[in-house]
């Protein structure tokens, strides 16, 4: 992936926005096997953040904005997407301005994702527990699978047309 197709990749952006994306400090570096999804914070912007990925053949990006306030009180909260769960400090909640109509019409979608958006990484991290009837192996690719079908979901929402 380049950053002229992240850049076409965005559904819910203006042009400026788009234009304003300030790619991942490791973008040239990133290790696509092991990303279910590219996800990263703008460093310009650090309300924004973005969550790319392959769909077929081509990619489909979202900008999603870090909601103002603090978060519940509640001591852990769980990614909706790759459903770590951290300390409220390693959630936060993201909306996404919906594609098109919608979007100028001023709907949303949001979620509760991990705070760098870093879920790919964060399923790797977290070495899931083996047991006696599954291998860390296939708790892992359940993982993978989990979190693209939660992402796909998501991105399906923004990318709804206005009912
Ligand atoms: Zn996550």
């Amino acid at each position: 992936m380049t950053g002229m197709q992240i850049r076409h990749s965005i559904v819910n952006g203006s042009a400026a926005e788009v234009a304003n994306i300030v790619l991942p400090s490791d973008f040239v570096e990133l290790d696509w096997e092991n990303l279910d999804f590219l996800g990263w914070r703008d460093s310009h912007s650090p309300h924004l953040g973005y969550i790319v990925r392959w769909d077929g053949d081509e990619p489909v990006g979202i900008i999603v904005r870090e909601a103002d306030g603090p978060l519940s009180r509640r001591r852990m909260m769980m990614c909706q997407l790759c459903r770590a769960t951290h300390t409220e400090h390693g959630v936060s909640l993201f909306s996404a301005k919906r594609a098109g109509e919608a979007g100028l019409a001023g709907n949303t979608v949001g979620t509760y994702i991990c705070a760098n958006l870093g879920c790919s990484a964060n399923i790797r991290v977290e070495v899931p527990h083996a047991s006696y009837y599954s291998d860390p192996e296939s708790v892992l690719a359940q993982k993978v699978e989990g979190l693209e079908s939660r992402v796909s979901g998501f991105l399906r929402d923004v990318m709804r047309p206005l009912d």
